[in-house]
């Protein structure tokens, strides 16, 4: 008798699909079928792309700027990129540093397969973005997770890093402002997180999607603190979020430029170069003044406090403030273990179906992010639609035996 060979690979088929892409989807099957769902699960501003910068794509399509470009994207933007970094965050790099992928997801996915090995560790704070230990896996590298809550602001401690460390480890991901939870690092909480990064010699993998997304405080990027850190730094950033530019697929990195050359030529082999035309309207992003961008953001605070002040009024519920990006993320553990008339819920995928069901609020599970006392609730929609789902949620909690 023959053994017949699996037809799909190993790594490739012990990868779920992304969570919150899922929720979204059954939210919008929902809402075709007529049902008034409010959806609170989507990873995307809810404004349009702003105008100049669709006038700059459509005025490259008109010009024939339609064909292939350098695999690691067009002299024009690698150069605004760098002038960007340099404006933002005093950051001094060469072209000859940056990488444009199809999104920043793509972005993380060429940085991490042209640096780790199977069997190499990457260290990954929870809660963390669905994406991060599922890129790792699929490389064949161990995710090791470090676990934060609400009572630690969800931010890991320089000994906590420092006892993750092993032999194996190749790097640390850190994402601030953060998907899911919103919690910004502050300099001195960097620093104290650089300073182990260095004498460990590892990689830091610094997600700063969310850069222009923060409220209060400034946005540090850790590698602007000193030159030692900087040199550890792969630095991640992109268009989706801060230009509501998520279909667009824009991401880019600033790295040494012998890991660059790396990730290009492995880029040539697998997508080519990034959408040409979005690259000439990313270029009209980042030379515009930043007053839409800003817009977006006042709208998310307001729509922050009305969130989170609605959520914490809700008996059973507790949310810390989000410093930036566009989640909520309240812990629910209180209600973990009531039941509904379904049945009970005993986890957050179990909540998150009732809640759906029930009142068609569509959240994402805290379990997608490696926590499974919260749900993730974005803010990214109308005041009115939040209004409207802290009634609802307020029914829901209400109803639960
Ligand atoms: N990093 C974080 C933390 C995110 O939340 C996202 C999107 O949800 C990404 C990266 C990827 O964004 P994109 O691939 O749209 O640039």
């Amino acid at each position: 008798m023959t053994t017949k060979q699996s037809a799909y690979s190993t790594l490739g088929s012990s990868i779920d699909a992304s969570i919150t892409m899922s929720v979204t989807a059954l939210a919008n099957q929902l809402k075709k079928e007529g049902k008034s769902v409010i959806s609170m699960s989507a990873g995307e501003p809810d404004f349009d792309t702003p105008d100049y910068i669709k006038s700059a794509a459509i005025e490259a399509i008109q010009n024939g700027k339609t064909k292939y470009t350098a695999a690691a994207g067009l002299p024009e933007l690698k150069s605004a990129i760098c002038e960007k970094f340099k404006a933002d965050q005093h950051l001094d790099f060469t072209p000859d540093q940056i990488v444009v992928s199809c999104g920043a997801k793509h972005t993380i996915f060429n940085i991490l397969m042209a640096t780790i090995n199977p069997g190499d560790e990457v260290i990954i704070p929870t809660p963390y973005w669905v994406s991060y230990p599922d890129q790792v896996a699929l490389l064949g590298g161990t995710p090791v997770f470090v676990h934060t809550s609400d009572e630690s602001q969800f931010k890991i401690t320089p000994e906590q890093l420092k006892s993750a460390i092993t032999d194996r480890t190749k790097m640390v991901i850190l994402n601030s402002p953060s998907n899911p939870t919103g919690m910004v690092y502050t300099r001195d909480e960097l620093q104290a997180l650089a300073d182990v990064i260095v004498a460990n010699d590892i990689w830091v993998l610094s997600d700063e999607i969310y850069e222009k997304l923060v409220y209060a405080q400034e946005h540090v990027s850790i590698a602007q603190l000193g030159s030692e850190i900087a040199e550890k730094t792969l630095l991640v950033n992109g268009h989706s979020k801060a230009f509501s530019m998520t279909g667009w697929r824009i991401g880019y990195c600033a790295v040494p430029s012998s890991l660059a050359t790396v990730m290009s030529r492995i880029q040539s082999h697998t997508t080519s170069n990034p959408v040409s035309f979005s690259q000439w309207g990313a270029i009209a992003a980042l030379t515009t003044p930043l007053d839409a961008v800003y817009e977006m953001r006042d709208a998310f605070q307001r729509r922050r406090d009305l969130l989170v002040d609605g959520l914490n009024a809700i008996d059973g519920i507790r949310c810390i403030k989000p410093e930036g990006a566009f989640y909520a993320f309240p812990n629910i553990s209180e209600l973990l273990g009531r039941s509904t008339a379904a049945g009970p819920i005993k986890d957050s995928v179990a909540f998150c179906q009732q809640l759906l069901q029930d009142q068609l609020i569509a959240a994402v599970p805290g379990s997608g992010f490696g926590a499974d006392d919260y749900i993730r609730l974005s803010y990214a929609t109308s005041d009115d639609a939040i209004k409207q789902a802290l009634d609802r949620l307020q029914t829901f909690v209400k109803g639960l035996n």
